[in-house]
């Protein structure tokens, strides 16, 4: 069965509900961060190239949107967000206008590990909204976080990250993930919060690891660190907010239980009591959740007292 390139809408604790479009075969990334939560990278790459057709994603875009029975369930946005780098993809600036025929404003999570290319650029400005992931100013700190493919160059993304927010007119976030004894001393924030003070920005985003990491190493910054991180933000003028809360079990249905959980597990970990819910919502019987883990597409995982679903991936 070939894998389901649109998931959700699935909750978003930045965007309301999102409709998420995986532009990127599974887990082709620049980057191989320690808290991803898609497992340690199997194919590290910064060649951009072809995926998939921008027309075939639009179709199975409108087909999912149609498949939508209730209106309140309708997304705010649709995201492309793929268990990867959606600006890997040589078609981004295509699809973000192919999607935009459809009346619902387009968002693209980015790690910037790209923007300091003029076609990348280009392809982003034409987006409703962009997060650009920015964890460190300093180069150490960021191989030891990203573990980036070594033809990137840590300079070269910060000013592609100060020339496209010199030109970009929607709306520009930044997200920070700030790991225990890694980047939550005051000296790494402080170096970041300048770093964005200079550029315009409308909301950053302090965030945690909330589900399983790659690496048992990234620990989430404490109480103390993150309270004093965000007074830090602050008082560099930000519009600074949390992105540490759980983003509720408001998951989408199509109706067919075992599409939904395995394309929303492929790109986000799901809580047990989520998967629960989406179970009663289409009065599925419990023994397909057991069905998945024995054919060895999806697995259970602890993580902060809390068991999490995973789609499995053949390697
Ligand atoms: S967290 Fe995002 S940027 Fe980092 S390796 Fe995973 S998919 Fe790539």
């Amino acid at each position: 069965m070939p894998e389901r390139r649109i998931y959700g809408p699935v909750p978003s604790r930045r965007l309301g509900r999102s409709l998420g479009v995986n532009n990127i075969p599974f887990k082709i990334c620049t980057y191989s961060c320690m808290y991803c939560q898609l497992g340690k990278a199997v194919r590290v790459r910064e060649s951009r190239q072809e995926f998939y057709k921008p027309s075939e994603l639009l179709d199975e875009t409108k087909m999912v949107l149609s498949n939508i029975r209730n209106r309140n369930e309708y997304p705010d946005y649709i995201t492309i967000v793929p268990d990867g780098e959606p600006t890997l993809d040589l078609n981004l600036g295509i699809l973000i206008k192919k999607l935009q025929t459809l009346g619902t404003p387009v968002a693209v999570i980015s790690n910037a590990s790209l923007i300091h290319l003029p076609e990348v650029q280009d392809a982003l400005l034409l987006a409703d909204y962009i997060s650009l992931k920015i964890d460190t100013v300093n180069t150490e700190t960021w191989r030891k976080i990203n573990k980036p493919h070594r033809a990137l160059k840590l300079n070269e993304i910060i000013s592609g990250i100060h020339s496209f927010a010199d030109r970009y007119s929607g709306t520009l976030a930044t997200e920070t993930m700030l790991l225990q004894g890694i980047n939550d001393s005051q000296k790494e924030v402080d170096d970041i919060a300048r770093f964005i003070a200079a550029i315009s920005v409308d909301k950053v985003y302090l965030a945690i690891p909330t589900r399983p990491p790659a690496y048992k190493e990234a620990i989430p910054a404490d109480e103390q660190a993150l309270n004093q991180a965000y007074h830090i933000f602050e008082a560099n003028s930000q519009a600074v907010e949390w992105l540490i809360g759980y983003e509720g079990n408001a998951f989408s249905s199509t109706g067919n239980f075992r599409d939904d959980l395995l394309s929303i597990t492929a790109v986000h970990p799901m809580r047990e009591d989520a998967v629960l819910e989406l179970l009663n919502k289409t009065q599925g019987n419990p023994d397909l959740l057991d069905g998945l883990i024995k054919e060895d597409l999806i697995k259970k995982v602890l993580y902060g007292g809390h068991t999490y679903f995973l789609r499995k991936f053949r390697k």
